[in-house]
């Protein structure tokens, strides 16, 4: 395992409930993504892979094992600490984009920025930047709900990108969008991945999506690196 992941987690394992209810969403699992890297994690519905992303970006607290991002240990850390990682170091994108209804693309942009404290001319020139990036610059002053979904997405990913994150955590960022916008959208991740040297792992059940990845990793039954049955990815370091 490389000294210088972006992202790195050991023996992470995620338990859900106890007893006869209980469920191993996710065991044992070991990844290291380098910089400039994108990996895309692949597995059925129910696999694991939001339980995984959300372990890696600290959204959530694994039942055993460790995260780190950089040098920088996720579990363990103080919720103060937690919160200034996923503030300046992680952008997210979310399946069901979570933009907020109440403001402007342009302010769901600058909403991070202006969290870390960003002076404003320096954040009006970052969402101009960040919205003609994702194709929006005619859109900054409409409400998402109306844009269309592949264009709440793009946002979404500007909103991701706001503070210059080292690593993009997205969690089937195409599940609600046709195939067109879905190639649209991997498209444009790869090519920030690659143009911007930032990391990113991104989860997907859509098979198509794989030609950007530079590496594909399997999820099943909450298990990584591993396909179902005799066969295993995990033979390469994972
Ligand atoms: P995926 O994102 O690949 O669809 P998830 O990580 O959401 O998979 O879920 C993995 C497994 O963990 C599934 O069996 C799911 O039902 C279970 N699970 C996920 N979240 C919870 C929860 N909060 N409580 C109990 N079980 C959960
Ligand atoms: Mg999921």
């Amino acid at each position: 395992m490389s000294e210088q992941a972006v992202l790195r987690c050991e023996a992470l394992t995620r338990t859900y409930g106890s007893g006869a209810t209980e469920v191993r969403a996710l065991v044992d699992a070991e990844l290291a993504v380098e910089p400039g890297e994108l990996v895309i994690l692949r597995g059925p519905s129910g696999s694991g892979k939001t339980t995984l992303l959300n372990l890696l970006g600290g959204l959530d607290v694994p039942t055993g094992g460790h995260v780190w991002l950089g040098d920088r240990e996720v579990t363990g850390a103080s919720e103060r600490d937690l919160v200034d990682m996923r503030r300046r170091e992680i952008g997210y994108i979310f399946q069901t984009f979570a933009l907020l209804s109440a403001l402007s693309a342009a302010e769901n942009v600058e909403l991070p920025m202006r969290m870390i404290g960003l002076p404003v001319a320096e954040r009006r020139e970052r969402v101009a930047e960040l919205l003609a990036v994702v194709g929006l610059a005619e859109h900054a002053e409409q409400r998402p709900n109306e844009l269309s979904g592949g264009q709440q997405q793009r946002l979404g990913i500007a909103r991701a990108l706001a503070n210059s994150p080292r690593l993009i955590i997205a969690d089937e960022p195409t599940g609600q969008l046709d195939s067109l916008n879905a190639e649209a959208m991997m498209s444009l991740i790869a090519s920030l991945v690659h143009e911007r040297g930032v990391s990113a792992i991104v989860s997907t059940h859509d098979p198509r999506m794989a030609a950007h990845a530079d590496r594909i990793l399997e999820i099943h039954d909450g298990h990584l690196g591993r396909r179902h049955g005799r066969h295993t990815t995990g033979a390469e370091p994972i």
